[in-house]
């Protein structure tokens, strides 16, 4: 293989690979660090290999099998009978930032303004929006793994450095204030917290979050709190919202919320940040150039979310929970498996350690979810994308059926 500066040229595709002449449409310097979404590049295989006549149950998507609820989908068709087709304020419509945050305060029983919500293309353009206004180059970030796939990638993207802090299953996967102590350093910006959590739905108690906020309060960090499946908690199970667990949080904290998973409005792309004014105005102002506002028709289905009638959101939650005693029971009962206690979102994260050191020939998550998918056509996430080798992960935001069908073909996946 060449080494030297050439090398280089090929590797970050200045140069044409087949001509060696100089390729006029190679890529910056940031995209060569830049990993696809694992979670979205397998949907597509898994959608691409039932196109194409396979019966694959596809498990590997976060995404709820529910029907976007129908007074919202009126409200989207109504929102263009009447001509809301325009250009809005690119911040949001002032009726939807009064409705997040009306419902945050219902929710949270925090005080917040419509002047702190900015209204996003879904919750990943918030978290963008938010490292990008506040991260400079060479910033610290510390994402607690295993983490969802795109943190680490955004935080790049705008100049930062993932500190990846691992956790064990043992644990919980729960930071612990120690290890978060022991990972500060002068260049450290930032707290990435995720709860419930995408991929392990787990759920930190009010007093593991408080503890975590006192060291960040110590370090004077930022704290960016995705609390995207916040209304997802099984077990009668408290959430709290992040920046109520103690005076002075809400001066640093950021939260992320959005409909997506709440309201299984994933396709309509409404998220959102929750943050002190002047921080909301620097990213509204970063929208105004980057991609003005979100759809139109989107923000007025997502007021409809929020201020209509919000039994629907129980139903689902009931559904998951039923879903996650089903999962998380046969899967614990899976020989060389195991997982932790899965107390809100809609994913069980396994540790598959045993069966990769078996001696088989498959030694890597990724390499795993590969066979899994040729052998018995189940499309998991491979753990690695998470930061967490040795594990995988499974969606059961999918019906029943499916559910045990692709459990069925998980067992004998293992046993063979
Ligand atoms: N945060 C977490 C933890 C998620 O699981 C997701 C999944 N989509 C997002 C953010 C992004 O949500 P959205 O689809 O609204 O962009
Ligand atoms: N958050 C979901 C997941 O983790 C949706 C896909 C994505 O945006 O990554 O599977």
């Amino acid at each position: 293989m060449a080494t030297g500066p050439r090398a280089r040229l090929h590797s970050t595709g200045i140069m044409n690979a087949t001509t060696a002449r100089p390729n006029p449409l190679h890529t910056a310097r940031r995209m060569a660090a830049l990993e696809p979404s694992a979670t979205l590049a397998m949907a597509a295989r898994a959608a691409a290999l039932a196109a194409a006549g396979k019966d694959v149950i596809d498990l590997s998507v976060g995404e709820p099998d529910f029907a976007t609820p129908a007074h919202v989908c009126r409200a989207a068709e109504e929102a263009i009978r009447s001509g809301k087709t325009k250009y809005t304020p690119a911040a949001g419509i002032p009726a939807l930032r009064a409705a997040v945050a009306a419902d945050y305060r219902r929710r949270a029983g925090l005080e917040v303004s419509p002047a702190q919500v900015v209204v996003s293309n879904g919750a990943k353009h918030a978290l963008h929006n938010v490292f990008t206004a506040l991260l400079d180059d060479g910033d610290e970030v510390i994402i607690p793994a295993p983490f969802w796939v795109s943190y680490a990638e955004l935080v790049k993207l705008a100049g930062g450095v993932p500190v990846i802090l691992p956790t064990r299953l043992e644990d919980d996967f729960k930071l612990a204030p120690e290890a978060l102590s022991a990972a500060l350093t002068p260049a450290t910006r930032m707290l990435l917290l995720c709860s419930p959590s995408n991929p392990t739905g787990v759920v930190y108690t009010p007093a593991e979050l408080r503890a975590l906020a006192d060291v960040a309060v110590a370090a004077d960090l930022a704290v960016v709190a995705d609390e995207i499946y916040d209304q997802l908690v099984f077990d009668g199970r408290e959430n709290v919202s992040f920046p109520t667990l103690r005076p002075g949080l809400a001066e640093r904290t950021v939260v992320v919320g959005g409909v997506s998973k709440t309201y299984s409005m994933t396709g309509w792309r409404i998220g959102w940040t929750i943050a002190p004014e002047p921080l909301s105005r620097a990213i509204g102002n970063l929208q105004s150039q980057q991609t003005s506002n979100p759809s139109s028709i989107s923000q007025h289905a997502a007021v409809a979310a929020l201020t209509g009638p919000q039994d629907c959101i129980g139903e689902m939650l009931a559904a998951f929970q039923r879903r996650r005693d089903l999962v998380a029971g046969r899967l614990a009962r899976m020989p060389g498996v195991r997982l932790p206690d899965i107390g809100g979102a809609f994913y069980a994260f396994f540790d598959i350690a045993p069966h990769l050191a078996a001696g088989r020939g498959i030694t890597t998550s990724a390499a795993w979810c590969e066979q899994l998918l040729e052998r018995e056509q189940v499309a998991l996430v491979a753990g690695s994308a998470f930061g967490a080798e040795g594990h995988v992960r499974m969606s059961f935001a999918a019906a029943d059926e499916k559910l045990i069908a692709g459990l069925d073909r998980i067992e004998r996946f293992l046993a063979g």
